[in-house]
């Protein structure tokens, strides 16, 4: 490839932190949350104009769906969102359990008053370009936006970017599966002038199971309930009107009184390398293609959405895996499966997986405790890591990649990086007995 040599410049230094949380989704709106109520100067950066990462931005608003009554759940930040959500008007039920469903724009404004009241210094419209390093120390970021290329220093770093931006610009190890292995990404849209009762009436005499589209599952699942939709789009495809190929077919969601299906979750595209810019940018123009056609098939083949039109696609394309770091620890499929238990745990999650055709749902109460040290990356210090990118293997990323458990690691995270900074320690040598009862105390089960 051809290249060339960029000229070196001063950058200004617009902040000195504490604690610098790169990333605002579940993981990193967590984070800095948690580390801003343990009482250190937190900021959060985030390259949109919104807080809340897949959230917000790709309109994923069902946190919980997993939820049975037995589900032994962490608490915490995660379940905060919930019930503020709520509060707020910003969440509707979730008809697949018994969570709720975050409302994709109103929860924009319900992550700012989090952030707000927090106390948190934030920066929207800031995209996070590199690490600034002293040795193999992250000492802060260079920013880029549009105030040009600026710097910010932090005691300790955050990366909740859900890429591990931050881990692979500081040389940390991290592993990437290779793209066709990796799970699509989504355009999410949303559609008005839905007849609602005259879609749930042709639900209730199509309904569909778990077993469905799940290839994988304990067999306990397959009779569950699922907002499963693929008729209308196969039929559009048998009479030509859809591309045979085209990867269309997924989940209804956010049916409202005023007429809305707010989340449609059908358009994927395969074998994107979302760390591409290139592909990237093929993705979002291939999903929109899809989702126009899914909506056309909706209109023509799914009663109730004769009337329907297009509300909103979502402000970015989903994405739900790219780099993976390999952390102190490596969580493993065994873990996650048989209920393990960690001296280092920052918290819990339910013994609930979904990815790769695999689902296994959490109607008992088993589940397994997360370890710190799978937020704490090799051979770089400063530098934690929460979110999807944390380190596990590819069948333990089932349960991490959830956003329930990207609120545990993020809030972990958060709460580890602040009492490291009191404590002028480097994050891996932080006191755990001292971090985990300030985890406990901001209502997390860890055990
Ligand atoms: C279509 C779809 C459906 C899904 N359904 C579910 C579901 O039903 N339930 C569930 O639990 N999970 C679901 N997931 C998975 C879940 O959404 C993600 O795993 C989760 O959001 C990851 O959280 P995160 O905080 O690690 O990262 P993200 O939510 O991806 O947030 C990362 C944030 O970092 C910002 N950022 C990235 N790079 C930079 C940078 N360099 N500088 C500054 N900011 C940056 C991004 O803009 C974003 O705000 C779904 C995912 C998709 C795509």
């Amino acid at each position: 490839m051809k290249e060339i040599t960029e000229s070196s410049r001063r950058v200004p230094v617009i902040a000195e932190t504490g604690v610098l949380v790169v990333g605002s989704g579940p993981a990193g709106l967590s984070a800095a949350l948690a580390s801003a109520r343990t009482g250190v100067e937190t900021m959060l950066v985030e390259r949109h104009g919104c807080f809340g990462g897949n959230i917000t931005q790709a309109m994923v608003g069902t946190i919980a769906w997993y939820r049975h009554e037995a589900t032994v759940d962490a608490g915490g930040i995660g379940v905060e969102f919930e019930h503020r959500a709520l509060e707020m008007g910003a969440s509707l039920d979730d008809p697949d359990g018994m969570g709720q469903l975050l409302d994709a724009d109103m929860f924009k404004y319900v992550a700012d008053v989090l952030v707000g009241e927090a106390g948190i210094v934030p920066i929207l419209h800031c995209f996070s370009v590199d690490a600034i390093m002293d040795g193999s120390s992250v000492r802060g970021v260079i920013t880029e936006s549009k105030s040009g290329r600026q710097a910010i220093l932090a005691s300790c770093v955050i990366d909740a970017t859900g890429d591990a931006d931050l881990a692979h610009r500081a040389g940390a190890p991290y592993s990437v599966l290779p793209k066709e292995e990796r799970m699509p990404v989504t355009t999410t849209f949303g559609c008005s002038g839905v007849d609602v009762s005259e879609f749930l009436a042709y639900v209730r005499e199509n309904p569909s199971r778990l077993a469905d589209w799940a290839n994988r599952t304990s067999g306990k699942e397959d009779d569950l309930f699922s907002t499963w939709i693929v008729e209308p789009f196969n039929r559009a495809k048998e009479a030509g009107e859809i591309p045979a190929n085209a990867t269309i077919g997924g989940y209804w969601g956010g049916l409202t009184e005023a007429g809305e299906a707010t989340n449609i979750n059908v358009a994927h595209t395969l074998s994107v390398d979302s760390i591409d810019v290139w592909e990237l940018t093929r993705a979002e123009m291939d999903g929109r293609q899809k989702a126009i056609w899914a909506l056309e098939a909706l209109k023509k083949y799914a009663p109730g959405f004769q009337n329907a039109r297009l509300r909103s696609f979502n402000s970015s394309l989903g994405t739900r895996e790219s780099r993976r770091i390999d952390g102190e620890y490596v969580l493993s499929e065994q873990d996650v499966k048989n209920q393990a238990r960690f001296d280092d745990s920052i918290g819990i999650f339910p013994e609930f997986l979904d990815a790769y055709g695999e689902v296994i749902m959490p109607t008992t109460g088993r589940y397994f405790q997360v370890p710190y040290r799978i937020v704490v990356p090799q051979r770089v210090e400063n530098l934690l890591v929460a979110g999807r990118s944390v380190s596990a293997e590819k069948a333990a990323s089932s349960a991490t990649r959830q956003m329930m458990c990207c609120t545990v690691t993020g809030q972990g995270a958060g709460v580890a990086a602040a009492i490291a900074v009191q404590q002028r320690v480097p994050c891996r040598h932080v006191n755990l007995s001292q971090v985990q009862k300030a985890i406990e105390k901001q209502g997390v089960r860890i055990g």
